[in-house]
């Protein structure tokens, strides 16, 4: 478990994607520990429109954040915001159609040098052990390749493997920051006795901050399982049962019904199906030991 042997150091965070869905978490759980928390906003970002975003800049605001200007593909921008903030830790949490503005973003850490850690768009599975069907694979060629470059760069970096966020892992769905847990049926995917790790947002935000500068987190793969949110998806039902108080029908979703959803190539719901497909029928959360000298678990 990760204690608290940190270097002296309240270096200044840099958030990219703290209006995203699991950027505001790190953003949150930033400010909340007090630490000088910078939040990088492109201009004409969706907060502009939105009400949702804009009241989640606001409330990060409230709470001490600087907003700074940039678009982590713009090097020279991204060079001038590091230095004059005197940016010491970079997390970035992009979406997935952004992964690869990473690779410029890595360019302007290298060439200001004063960056002491960068946390790469992760946050998900181990990309080096997993391989889900494509669409999916996609996604995860390009989070190897940015793990590829940041490993060359020399820059300081810790990767989040935080497995699932907490939420109905729905196969269908375009993205799980609006969804509630079934009321009508369950859908479950082949026999339901596959485990995986269902992990707060609030405890992703708080267990990648301690990661930031902790000394044994240095070019570490870092593996979020806590025990206590251990499930397969039979049991996950059960628990949702028992909180609203009624049974409700279970159907069997196959493992021939997933691929074919990933294979329609719907984007971004077919990227869902093949990484459900991966987590509840191949799963690639748990079919490896963490025992490898570039991997820390927090089992909480
Ligand atoms: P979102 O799409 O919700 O948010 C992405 C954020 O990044 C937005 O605020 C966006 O800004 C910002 N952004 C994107 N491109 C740029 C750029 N070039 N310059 C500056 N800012 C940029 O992302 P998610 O939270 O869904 O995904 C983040 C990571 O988490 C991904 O790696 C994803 O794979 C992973 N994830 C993991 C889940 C899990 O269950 N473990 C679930 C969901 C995601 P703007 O507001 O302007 O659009």
């Amino acid at each position: 478990s990760i204690a608290s042997t940190h270097a002296k150091s309240n270096g200044r965070v840099l958030i990219v994607g703290a209006l995203g869905f699991i950027g505001h978490f790190i953003a949150e759980a930033s400010l909340s520990l007090g630490r000088p928390t910078y939040v990088l906003l492109r201009p004409g970002s969706a907060f502009n429109n939105n009400p949702a975003k804009a009241a989640i800049l606001r409330a990060l605001q409230d709470k001490g954040a600087i907003v700074v200007n940039g678009v982590i593909n713009e090097k020279e921008s991204m060079e001038k915001v590091l230095k004059e903030h005197e940016i010491e830790i970079v997390i970035s949490a992009v979406g997935g159609p952004n992964i690869l503005d990473q690779l410029i973003l890595l360019e302007a850490i290298k060439s200001v040098g004063t960056v002491k850690r960068f946390l790469p768009s992760e946050f998900g599975h181990d990309v080096d052990r997993a391989e889900p069907v494509e669409p999916g694979l996609t996604m995860y060629e390009e989070k190897r390749k940015v793990r590829r470059m940041v490993e060359e760069s020399g820059v300081p970096y810790t990767n989040i493997c935080c497995n699932s966020i907490a939420s109905w892992p729905y196969y269908d769905n375009t993205h799980p920051s609006e969804v509630i847990p079934p009321l009508d049926k369950f859908q479950i995917y082949g026999d339901g006795t596959v485990k995986a790790y269902f992990v707060a947002g609030t405890d992703i935000g708080r267990l990648t901050m301690k990661t930031v500068d902790d000394v044994r987190t240095i070019n570490k793969n870092i593996h979020f399982r806590p025990s206590c949110n251990f499930y397969n998806i039979n049991e996950l039902a059960s628990l949702w049962e028992k909180k609203i108080g009624k049974t409700l029908p279970r159907v069997t979703i196959t493992e021939d019904h997933l691929l074919a959803a990933a294979a329609e190539n719907c984007i971004p719901e077919s990227v869902v199906a093949s990484f459900t497909h991966d987590i509840f029928i191949k799963g690639c959360q748990i079919n490896f030991a963490i025992d490898g000298s570039n991997d820390v678990e927090i089992a909480m």
